[in-house]
Order: structure tokens, then C-alpha cells, then sequence
């Protein structure tokens, strides 16, 4: 047939030969070993193999297949059906050659006989068969048995030479492994290497405990590689691809425990004393009744503190969920203990927000200090002098406050709002520059985009997750609409409406190549646009990254007060900024927005008792952006959408993948493997409750393999 790939060939022997079981005497150290030291691999073959990414023996073993063919059906010449496909094995009988005079095909033609009759198989273009099949070979055929050319004749798709009588065929019988392949390293190749390399997959350790093993029903991991690569049936195939996938699940998972309790082993926090009165003014001050939800969350954190290992928790809530307060209410409990707490914002803009928040809730109860980048020399000095001599209380900045230069009096809590928009080595200098010899202060961070349970469990595998689940009460979903262009002057017509109510407007420009330059300018056309045109009896201002920050600052406050009606900006405007009198968001280019930022952006409005209005203008739809508008119009709740997203992009995409620190996983997939992967959390969990920083010599083989498998994985994660 057409597309076989050329001839391979092991060295010396005939390349559809079975390869022969390699005499390597297979120590452990033989995983390490090159393929190129079987004995049928030519060094041509093994820089194929190189650059396809497999130099050693284990290399080759991790190599898994894709999926399986179940070649068992093998049939009787007799018994063969026109038109289905079988495995036939047969002796050759009679080869011969001839070449169709118009399309010029070379055609193999082989005579085939076993013990019910014969038929004539035959290839297309693989004259080179002429010389390598020969009469009394016995021979084992994958094909389809069909009407050609006014004669019946077998179609051959895979063939191979069996050696001995009772030898099972490798790549046309049983259940064939179907590995990921290239041009130059077929899954033939792969197969028939996978077959020579088999008694040393028989030796793999196991870095499992075989208590564990025995309890779960697991099979040991010599029998699932073996087993992997070369099932007997399906159903064997998928319990060992289970045990795989557990396993690499349950390494990860002691990796991130590990580091955790390495790390809480390592350094102390401030235990808070119990609330006391300032706590409680606070709590009585806020002008809302706490959700259960958030009281939950307090509880939970309350507990956190009260403790002197470090805290390390996430607290995940949807948009408008109310996660400030919660923070603000740890800030005042490090307060009231007489040491201080810091909240940092990614923006300044949210950072200026957070200030104003705190003076209003706060106010009093404990003097607060606002560092930015836009404080002027004194200013600065002056604000750090207050935060190292212990009169600040509360520093709430952006990453300024990261600097060498500012100093703490006695810092106990640390919470990261929107910490995703944080990189990996913000959050590690934060650590860093908090850590004393031997002590630490309690870290929470906060994020509004949901995370999947599955990403929560491996980025942030070692932090503890707590979730605020649904917003205040009394809030109405918000109405997603889709715009179609034509429609356009219909929805100004309805935004209209709005402003002449007295309620307010976003308007978000496009991200345009990350670049904020042409970004903003984009934001002041359309600002001129707007105020020319359809708002042209509204107040429209604009706000984007290339303004000063006090200049930002002004029309932030203008439009939180009323001032504006419509606030043209670019997606800076997607974190946190909170104006509960603003009701429609307008997002222009929306097909350019990732599902998260959406949301985000969708969030800045029903944050009041409004009914509230998200309108979509999208130009250019393509596959996946038409699958996340409409994830976006199905539903409003941040963790669904979190789970869309993830099955729109895939896990690696959803974090901004590996710099977030998303493990790179060989067969476990997230979205598919969620159970496995809670259950792997639990596993762990028990394992090092047993043995903690798995000291004893039974656990030194995981711990091995774990930091053989992530440990530079977990780079980022055990340097923080
Ligand atoms: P996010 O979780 O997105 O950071 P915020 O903390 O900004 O949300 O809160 C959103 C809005 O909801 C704010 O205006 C806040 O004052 C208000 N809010 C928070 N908790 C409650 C509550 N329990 N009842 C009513 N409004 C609340
Ligand atoms: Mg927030």
C-alpha cells in the first residue's frame, strides 16, 4: 500500500523482521543506557531517535503509547468476510511483481496459504518486497479482504515475519500500542523498539509503597509499564495507564506537600491572640451583614493565624464576592496584636482604591499608609519612616512596597490581592524579603479569577484553598448581551437610556499586541468618538496605562464619585476597580479577551442592587473566541466558566502555563484526570501524615522519584 513508511532497519537485520529480544543484561543502571547500544540500532537510526527526543533506554520506556489497535481478530483464509478488515497469518506460497500500464503502481503480489486455503495478498508501490519476501516464509497480514482488479485479493495494510511457529506477532496481532510518532521515527520503529527493550521495563523499581499498592488495587510498576506498552487486552491497557497516571499525580502531590511542610518546619509566624475589641469594632462598623460565606472564610483564617505555622492560603471568590473585607478584617487582627499587615495590589490604580476602602472601613481603628510608585521622594521617605517605626499599622501598596529599602517593626500578615497578576518572581521576592532567620509572616492571596480545582491542586498544590462561593445577596445576575454591528446604534440607544438615569458606563478598547501605547491611543479615539457621537450630552473621560498615575488617579475618583458618566479605558480596568453605581460594560473587540478577563471585565458591573448590563461588540469571531463568548452568555458563575475555559485551552493554557508553574505532566491530563488527581491529594496527604518529610528508609524511593520527576518543576515553588 501507499504512505508505508521506508525501510527501517535494526542494524543488519531485515527492518520487518521481529526485532530480536535484546541480550542486554538489564541492570538498573541500563535505563541510563544509550539506544544506540542495542544491538539493532544503527547510528543513523539513533540520531533519528535523538533528535525525536529519545537517547536512553528509560527515555524510550516514558515513551507511552497514544492509543491501542485490537488486532485480535485474527481469521481463517476461508473464513474471511469481502470488505472486512483481519489479521491472516499464512506461508508464502508463490511472490511476484507487475506494474499497472496507465497509472504505473508497482503491485506485490503474494500467495498466502494456512490450513483452510490460500489468497493472493497484495501491496502497492513496496516493490522492495520482491527481495525481502521469499516462498516458505511464514508471514502475519493486517488487511482488508476486497474485489480487485475482477479477482479477490487481501489489501495489505501491516505485515510482518514471524520467526518461530508460536511467536506472537508484534505490529499485526493482539492489541498493537500506536505510539506518538514522526517522519523519521515511525510507530513501527518505536513498537519494534519497545518490544527489545521489554525485560527491562520488568525491572523497573517501584517508588510506590507496596502497602499502597495492595490497598488501592494497583498493579506494581513493572507489570503497568510492561503492561502499557504491551497489553493483552484493552481493559489491562487502561488499568495500568490508571496506575501510571496516579502515580505521576501522586509524585506531584507529595512534591507540593513536601515543600509546604518543609517549609512551615522552617519558619515561624506570629500566632495572634484572640480578637479583641478592635476586631469587633470593625466587624460591627461594616455598613453590610457578612455572607455565611465570608464568615466561613473568616472563620477558616481566623484559625490560620491563631497558629504559629505560617499561613499559606488562597482565597478564591468570583467577582464581587467581597474578598476585600475579608482581607481588611486579617489586616486589622495583625493590628490589633500590635504588629502590621500589608496588602499588596498589581495596579495602583486598585492599590489608591484599597487605601480608600480602608479609611473608610478601617478608618480609626488603625492608621493605614499608602506606598506607590507616584509618592514623591519625601512622601516616601516620610510613609516608610511611619511603616519601620511601627506607626503605620497598615501598608497597603503595589510591588514598591517590595523594595530593599522598606522596613517592618514587626510584620505578621500579608495578603496579595489579584495575586495572579503578580509573576512567579514578584511573589517569590515577596517571600523573600519577608523572611527573617526562622520566621515568616502569614501569606494570604487572594485571586478573582476561579481556578479550576485541578490547577489549584498543582500550582498552587501547596497552599491551602479557600473559596467564597456566590456574591452578596440582593446582587441580580448581570444580562449578557452579543452585539451584532448593525445593532450597534440600538445598544448606544439603551446605554443612553441608562446614563439618563444616573447610572454609569465602562467602556474597554481592545488589548492590542500587550502593547498599551497603541492600546490607549486606541482608548482616546474612541473616547472622541464617543463624546462626538452617541454620548455626546454625557461626561466621557478616559483612563489607560500611559497616563501619569496621579492624572489616572483623578479620573478614577471622578468617575467612583459621579462625576463621569462613561469611562473609556483600556483593560487595565479589568481588576478589581469597585463602582457599585456603574451598571453597563461596553467591550469592544471582545473575540480578543481571553474567557477570564471577560468575566473580570463583566464583574466590574452588578456590584450594586442594579440590574446591570454586559455588551459584547466582536468583530472577526473565530472557533475558540465564538466558544468563549458564548460560555460567557450561557453563565454568569466564574467557576463554570473557569471549567469552560480549561476545556477550551487545555490546561496548559489556562495559567499562562509553565511560568506560572503548572507541572508538566507525561500522561495524567487535568481535565480528564480529575478524580485520580483528587485522590492522588488525599494519598499524599496520608503518606506524609505518616511520615513526615518522608524520612524513613521505605519512603526513600519516592522521595527519589518525586524529585526526580518535579523537583525542577517545583524550581519557583522551593526557592520561594
Ligand atoms: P472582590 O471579591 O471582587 O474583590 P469586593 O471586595 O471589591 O469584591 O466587593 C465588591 C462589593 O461588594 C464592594 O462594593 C463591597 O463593599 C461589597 N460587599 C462586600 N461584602 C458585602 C456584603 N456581605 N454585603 C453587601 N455588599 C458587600
Ligand atoms: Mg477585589
Amino acid at each position: 500500500m501507499t504512505g508505508q513508511p521506508p525501510l527501517h532497519r535494526f542494524g543488519g537485520g531485515r527492518y520487518d523482521q521481529r526485532p530480536p529480544v535484546t541480550r542486554l543484561s538489564f541492570d538498573p543502571a541500563a535505563f541510563a543506557r544509550p539506544l544506540a547500544d542495542l544491538e539493532h540500532v544503527t547510528a543513523a537510526v539513533a540520531r533519528r531517535l535523538a533528535t525525536f527526543g529519545l537517547e536512553t533506554v528509560g527515555d524510550l520506556i516514558e515513551h507511552f503509547p497514544r492509543r491501542y489497535e485490537d488486532f485480535r481478530d485474527r481469521k481463517s483464509i476461508r473464513d474471511l468476510k469481502v470488505g472486512e478488515e483481519a489479521t491472516i497469518r499464512g506461508e508464502v506460497v508463490r511472490v511476484s511483481a507487475d506494474r499497472t500500464a496507465r497509472r504505473r503502481v508497482d503491485i506485490v503480489r503474494v500467495v498466502v496459504r494456512d490450513d483452510t486455503g490460500a489468497v493472493e495478498a497484495v501491496w502497492f508501490n513496496q516493490r522492495y518486497l520482491t527481495r525481502v519476501l521469499q516462498e516458505g516464509m511464514r508471514l502475519s497480514l493486517r488487511g482488508t479482504f476486497r474485489p480487485q482488479g475482477g479477482r479477490q485479493s487481501f489489501a495489505v495494510k501491516g505485515h510482518e515475519i514471524l520467526e518461530e511457529e508460536s511467536g506472537e506477532g508484534v505490529h499485526t496481532e493482539g492489541v498493537v500500542s500506536v505510539y506518538p510518532a514522526s517522519e523519521q521515527v515511525s510507530a513501527k520503529l518505536l513498537r519494534g523498539l519497545v518490544h527489545a527493550v521489554a525485560p527491562a521495563m520488568r525491572r523497573l523499581p517501584d517508588p510506590l509503597p507496596s502497602a499502597l499498592l495492595v490497598r488501592e488495587r494497583l498493579p506494581g510498576r513493572a507489570d503497568a509499564v510492561t503492561a502499557v506498552h504491551l497489553p493483552r487486552t484493552l481493559a489491562e491497557a487502561k488499568l495500568a495507564r490508571e496506575r501510571l497516571v496516579l502515580e505521576e499525580l501522586l509524585l506531584m502531590q507529595v512534591g507540593l506537600l513536601l515543600h509546604k511542610q518543609e517549609q512551615q518546619q522552617l519558619y515561624s509566624a506570629p500566632a495572634l491572640p484572640a480578637p479583641a475589641d478592635l476586631s469587633r469594632a470593625f466587624l460591627d462598623g461594616l455598613p453590610f451583614e457578612l455572607t455565611a460565606h465570608q464568615l466561613a472564610a473568616l472563620d477558616e483564617l481566623e484559625a490560620d493565624l491563631r497558629r504559629e505555622t505560617p499561613m499559606r492560603r488562597l482565597l478564591q471568590g468570583d467577582v464581587g464576592s467581597g474578598k476585600t473585607v475579608v482581607a481588611l478584617y486579617c489586616l486589622i487582627r495583625a493590628a490589633e496584636a500590635g504588629l502590621q499587615g500589608v496588602l499588596l495590589a498589581p495596579t495602583e490604580t486598585l492599590a489608591a482604591q484599597h487605601a480608600e476602602t480602608a479609611a473608610r472601613l478601617v478608618g480609626a481603628l488603625a492608621p493605614a499608609e499608602l506606598v506607590t510608585a507616584s509618592l514623591t521622594a519625601r512622601e516616601r521617605r516620610e510613609a516608610l519612616a511611619r511603616i519601620a517605626s511601627g506607626e503605620a499599622r497598615i501598608a497597603i501598596g503595589t510591588h514598591a512596597l517590595l523594595q530593599e529599602d522598606v522596613r517592618f517593626a514587626g510584620l505578621a500578615l500579608v495578603v496579595v490581592d489579584e495575586q495572579h497578576r503578580f509573576g512567579v518572581e514578584q511573589r517569590d521576592a515577596l517571600v523573600r524579603r519577608t523572611e527573617r532567620a526562622g520566621g515568616a509572616p502569614h501569606v494570604l492571596h487572594m485571586t478573582a479569577t476561579p481556578i479550576p480545582r485541578t490547577l489549584a491542586l498543582t500550582v498552587y498544590g501547596d497552599l491551602d484553598v479557600t473559596t467564597i462561593a456566590g456574591v452578596p445577596a440582593g446582587r441580580q445576575p448581570v444580562v449578557t448581551r452579543l452585539v451584532d454591528e448593525d445593532k450597534r446604534e440600538v445598544g448606544y440607544d439603551f446605554v443612553r437610556k441608562q446614563i439618563a438615569r444616573g447610572r454609569q458606563v465602562y467602556v474597554v478598547c481592545p488589548a492590542i499586541d500587550e502593547s498599551e501605547s497603541i492600546s490607549a491611543a486606541t482608548a482616546v479615539a474612541e473616547a472622541e468618538r464617543l463624546q462626538a457621537g452617541p454620548f455626546r450630552d454625557a461626561r466621557v473621560a478616559v483612563a489607560h496605562g500611559q497616563l501619569k498615575s496621579a492624572q489616572r488617579d483623578d479620573v478614577m475618583r471622578s468617575f467612583k464619585s459621579g462625576e463621569l458618566d462613561v469611562l473609556v479605558a483600556t483593560s487595565l480596568i479589568e481588576v478589581g476597580i469597585d463602582v457599585p453605581n456603574a451598571t453597563v460594560m461596553i467591550v469592544e473587540g471582545a473575540e480578543r479577551f481571553g474567557l477570564a478577563q471577560l468575566h473580570q471585565l463583566r464583574g466590574r458591573v452588578g456590584r450594586g442592587s442594579e440590574k446591570s448590563y454586559c455588551l459584547l461588540f466582536a468583530t472577526a469571531e473565530t472557533g475558540s473566541s465564538q466558544a468563549r463568548l458564548e460560555a460567557l452568555l450561557e453563565t454568569n458563575d466564574g467557576f463554570e466558566l473557569a471549567d469552560r475555559d480549561l476545556e477550551i485551552r487545555g490546561e496548559g493554557q489556562v495559567m499562562g502555563s509553565r511560568q506560572a508553574g503548572v507541572p508538566d505532566l507525561k500522561l495524567a491530563r487535568l481535565a480528564r484526570d480529575r478524580v485520580a488527581l483528587l485522590r492522588a491529594r488525599e494519598l499524599a496527604a496520608e503518606l506524609l501524615t505518616a511520615d513526615p518529610g518522608l524520612l524513613a528508609p521505605a519512603s526513600a524511593p519516592l522521595k527519589a522519584a518525586v524529585e526526580d520527576a518535579f523537583g525542577h518543576e517545583l524550581g519557583w515553588l522551593l526557592k520561594a
